[in-house]
């Protein structure tokens, strides 16, 4: 017998090893087992299939050893692995390192330090207690001294125990260590639960003006909170730390510390009944009949029209049907208020999913949902590789969001794509969920593939709000005061908000803009004419490039379409904006949200925290104000520079542009009265701008999907990205061309470039790129996957090329 095994290493290939007389019995797909590679390498690997094909060409190993006694990974998993390395063109040991959380990748030497509380008693296992003497003693173990310790049969359950428990913590020299951010919490000692007690502590306390202001906070935050942060009391009271600290020394609160995370959970009170409104129930009804018929369905509905409501009905339905439901959400969708909002319908059954989890946490969910205890998880797109049993809907919400698209590392998958395909393995549905759909999905919709249910109205018909776009040559007019960023049109409307005590939303492009020029006259930006995108400006050349084609234009002095010489080429990242509006309204709270002041786990909850309490008046943001926040209180929005979103070099560019407009633009004025959005732009007959003022998506799609259809853009093809990445340009630029040159011989395809890409150099890596138009053609597809593998361990195995990196991406967006 032989067995086909994943390693978690960068191969082409799966390997096949023998199997042993002695395990034939036992082995699964699925299953763990000790294999070497090379000399003396040893790996954990992953049975992907069991079969008697012996394999030619090489002497065949044996497998060393079995790590568990049952599967880790279900026979569906490994299936959708399968399809995510094939139709992404990843190793299938990547994939295997994307999808497995990190114990059960563990190596021989990976060290396990004990971080037990020394306090604590703990209940073990008899298997466990063996591991736990072992590490209280020594401290520190490896993996494979504690696999010596407690026998490989046991292994994997006893790490799994440990790992529930957090008394261990996994050092792994590649992985900044995640370490939980943990808060103090208050509460009330057990002699005091009673009324009577409670109310001769008050009385006791009487002659204690601090202490009595505490206990009663105390008090009403429990009802209203469930959990008292420590913090949070403090905020309330005029009192210190200290004096919270005597009254827990005198016996009557009690202080400890708890992991954050799993605080949130336990503030939420149960939840309201849902009753659909009108328009939410005919939705419901037509999204019931659409799913009859198709297996996806898009649910169109403007922000704040009850899609999440929609959804956790939904959620309830499947799980009420025994089966388990996914909620995907964008990157940094998943906020404090919605993970509120879903553990109040669902309670334990639900398992969160963050973007920075621990190995504890990955351990705690991946077992939750394995044994079915977790029926619905909410996550971003790693969400995906939970071992689920049986699946009933897959919903995603922000669907066009582009963070849906894993970028970097391999596997380059698409999350809405690899959920459809996935949903289809356990015959579930899938419901697409957008305010701002994508054009693919609008196109799949046209041609009958997806069903399509509206929403078009708000809840309790809250208006969406007025846009108005303001041209950008008014600043002109206060650029001797120093005012660069902010129109005096916008500079008025904001005063009118802070006099009102209302906020302000402020958003500018995200700060990794590509330079572009822009004539501040009437709007113009430099295009290819090959590829309909703009071009950027590339300082090492002096020139303009088209990233897409590596066309090379001169940079005009003067604009081709009005003729004025007033072009420039700079865009404003957020701190300057922050800077601005500072010393244009020097009293007012601003407040910054973007990649970079929003680094750490906390930082984003702490400061949605301040902005739901009112203590920011102005928010200064990139792509991140769009996604999840909810505010009331939010009256205005000033989009700074339409522009640099319609000049972004890339064929999305208006899709693009047009949803985060829309999508900004659905922060303002949720719910009281009328919100006002000011666009700023030089260019103000530019379509997208009339379609955002409209709220008009179709004439949006009717438009893209005609440029689309003819520079062959998706959906009517797809794009394969070839990368190229060396030390020295040359080298990277050689082995592109013999690429390009080797693909010409394949017919019916487009090639574009090599040209250098639109961030041309990468931690000290030249980077050049191709692109190949590939008409909707399936046949044609795996074609050119397969040459394109062959050609790169063509372009590899030559002298030199040794260190080139050549990285695939299909479906790039
Ligand atoms: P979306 O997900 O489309 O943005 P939500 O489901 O978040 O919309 O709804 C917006 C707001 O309106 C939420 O605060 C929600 O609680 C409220 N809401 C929507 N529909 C109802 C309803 N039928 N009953 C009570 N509240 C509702
Ligand atoms: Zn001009
Ligand atoms: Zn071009």
């Amino acid at each position: 017998m032989f067995a086909d095994i994943i390693l978690p290493l960068n191969l082409p290939q799966i390997l096949t090893y023998g199997v042993p007389h002695e395990m034939q019995e036992s082995l699964q797909p699925g299953m763990r087992v000790e294999v070497a590679l090379g000399k003396n390498k040893q790996y954990a690997g992953i049975i992907e299939r069991l079969h008697n094909e012996r394999p030619e060409g090489y002497q065949v190993k044996p497998i060393r050893g079995i790590i568990d006694d049952e599967p880790v990974v279900n026979e569906k998993q490994l299936q959708f692995w399968r399809w995510i390395a094939q139709y992404y063109m990843a190793a299938p040991g990547e994939v295997m390192q994307a999808a497995l959380p990190a114990h059960m990748k563990l190596m021989g030497e990976t060290r396990l330090e004990w971080v037990g509380d020394e306090s604590v008693v703990y209940e073990w296992s008899n298997e466990a207690w063996m591991a736990v003497d072992a590490l209280v003693m020594r401290k520190e173990l490896t993996i494979s001294e504690l696999r010596n310790t407690i026998g490989t049969r046991h292994f994997a359950s006893v790490l799994n125990e440990l790992l529930e428990q957090e008394v261990i913590q996994i050092n792994e020299t590649l992985e900044t260590v995640y370490r939980p951010r943990r808060e103090k919490v208050v509460a009330l000692a057990l002699a005091y639960k009673e009324e009577k007690a409670l109310m001769a502590l008050f009385d006791q306390l009487s002659r204690a003006p601090k202490q009595l202001e505490l206990l009663m906070a105390y008090t009403e935050l429990s009802i209203k909170m469930g959990v008292v942060k420590q913090n949070d009391l403090l905020d309330r009271t005029a009192a210190s730390a200290t004096q919270v600290k005597a009254l827990a020394d005198k016996g009557i609160f009690i202080i400890e510390e708890k992991n954050v995370d799993r605080l949130i959970y336990a503030s939420i009170k149960e939840a309201k009944e849902i009753v659909f409104t009108e328009a939410q129930q005919i939705a419901y009804k037509e999204l019931d009949k659409a799913l009859e018929e198709k297996n996806v369905a898009l649910l169109h509905g403007v922000t704040g029209s009850g899609k999440t409501l929609l959804y956790i009905h939904k959620i309830k339905e499947c799980i009420a049907a025994g089966k388990q439901a996914i909620l995907l959400l964008p990157e940094i969708g998943l906020t404090t208020q919605l993970v509120s909002r879903l553990h109040a319908y669902f309670g334990d059954i639900l398992g969160v999913y963050h973007s920075h989890f621990s190995n504890n946490e990955r351990v705690e969910i991946w077992e939750k949902v394995r044994k079915g205890t977790y029926k619905v998880v909410a996550g971003p797109r790693s969400a995906l590789w939970l071992p689920y049993n049986d699946i009933g809907v897959i919903i995603v919400d922000e669907e066009h969001d582009s963070s849906y698209k894993q970028k970097d590392p391999a596997p380059r998958f698409h999350a809405r794509d690899a959920a459809i395909y996935l949903a289809s393995l356990f015959d579930a549905k899938v419901i697409l969920g957008s305010a701002t759909p994508s054009v693919e999905s609008l196109f799949n919709v046209q041609h009958s593939k997806y069903g399509y249910i509206p929403l078009k109205d708000r809840y309790q018909g809250v208006e969406m709000p007025v846009i108005e776009v303001i041209n950008a040559k008014s600043l002109e007019t206060v650029r001797q005061l120093g005012v660069k960023l902010i129109t005096p049109e916008l500079q008025k409307a904001m005063l009118e908000a802070l006099q009102h005590k209302k906020q302000i939303i402020l958003f500018q492009n995200r700060r990794g803009y590509a330079p572009f020029q822009l004539c501040t006259v009437c709007g113009w930006v430099p295009q290819c004419k090959n590829c309909s995108v703009s071009l950027t400006y590339h300082k090492s050349t002096d020139k303009m490039h088209c990233h897409y084609c590596g066309l090379k234009a001169a940079v005009t002095q003067t604009c081709p379409q009005c003729g004025s010489n007033k072009l420039i080429s700079k865009s404003f990242g957020t701190e300057k904006i922050e800077e601005e509006v500072q010393q244009i309204f020097p009293d007012a709270r601003v407040a910054r949200m973007d990649v970079d002041s929003m680094r750490g786990k906390h930082s984003m909850s702490e400061l949605l925290d301040q902005l739901e309490k009112r203590k920011v008046d102005i928010l200064v943001g990139t792509q991140m104000v769009v996604k999840g926040l909810d505010f009331a209180s939010v009256s205005l929005v000033g989009i700074l520079s339409a522009d640099s979103l319609l000049s972004y070099p890339d064929f999305r560019v208006n899709e693009r542009a047009f949803q985060l407009m829309e999508q900004v633009s659905g922060r303002a004025g949720r719910v009281d009265g009328k919100g006002k959005v000011l666009i700023q732009s030089y260019n103000l007959q530019h379509p997208v701008l009339q379609w955002v003022k409209d709220h008009d998506v179709h004439s949006f799609y009717r438009q893209e999907i005609r440029y689309r259809e003819h520079f062959g853009y998706p959906p009517y093809s797809r794009i394969i990205k070839i990368i190229f990445k060396h030390q020295d340009e040359p080298k990277a630029i050689a082995a592109a061309t013999q690429m390009a040159e080797a693909l010409k011989t394949i017919e019916g395809i487009i090639l574009q470039g090599p040209a250098p890409a639109t961030v041309p150099r990468v931690r000290n890596l030249f980077i050049h790129e191709i692109w190949i138009k590939c008409p909707r053609d399936n046949k044609l597809l795996e074609t050119v996957k397969s040459f394109l593998k062959k050609e790169k361990a063509h372009i590899l195995s030559k002298k030199g090329n040794t260190n080139v990196q050549v990285i695939f991406d299909v479906d790039p967006f």
